[in-house]
């Protein structure tokens, strides 16, 4: 039995997504590691922290290209993707520890996409009875000092895992 993440702060998301200017990936990538929160860049695909995530430690791996059609994505991006979440899932679980993780695409704002333009991978890490303590104790003004500080958490131990080609 599957039980959704009630996350509030996703309305706040959802209603300001597409009132910003531009893309949040590509705007990403156009700004500092540290601005854009982004934590890897690789050469057809990068990493970086969900600002508005469904629980802690909510990554998002990209293709640095801009495309919003997941079928067209090409095999190496498809490699790279793949391989990024994979080491996300490594860092993660030396940072927070996880118990189980959910990795999904959204795709097409029926199926709970923010961004429809730029196709995205969820890395989402679960604990049991996370959605309790995210949902009550999360407030919306906990989550940049989280995001801060995974941050910094995740570039450490990036530092010391090995690089995959
Ligand atoms: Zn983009």
């Amino acid at each position: 039995m599957t039980r959704p993440l009630w996350a509030p702060w996703r309305l706040e998301y959802v209603g300001s997504a597409d009132e910003q200017d531009g893309c949040i990936f590509c705007l990403a990538l156009e700004r500092s590691d540290e601005e854009g929160l982004v934590v890897h860049r690789g050469e057809r695909a990068f990493v970086l922290l969900n600002k508005f995530p469904y629980a802690s430690g909510h990554l998002m791996v990209a293709p640095t290209r801009h495309t919003g059609d997941f079928g067209e994505l090409e095999a190496d991006e498809v490699v790279e993707l793949h391989r990024l979440a994979s080491q996300g899932i490594g860092a993660l679980a030396q940072v927070y520890e996880p118990q189980g993780y959910n990795l999904g695409w959204n795709l097409g704002r029926i199926a709970g996409a923010g961004i429809v333009d730029h196709v995205h991978l969820h890395v989402v890490p679960r604990w049991a009875g996370d959605t309790n303590v995210m949902g009550v104790v999360g407030e919306v003004r906990v989550v940049p000092q989280a995001i801060s500080q995974l941050y910094d958490e995740l570039l450490r131990v990036r530092a010391s895992m090995p690089t995959t080609k």
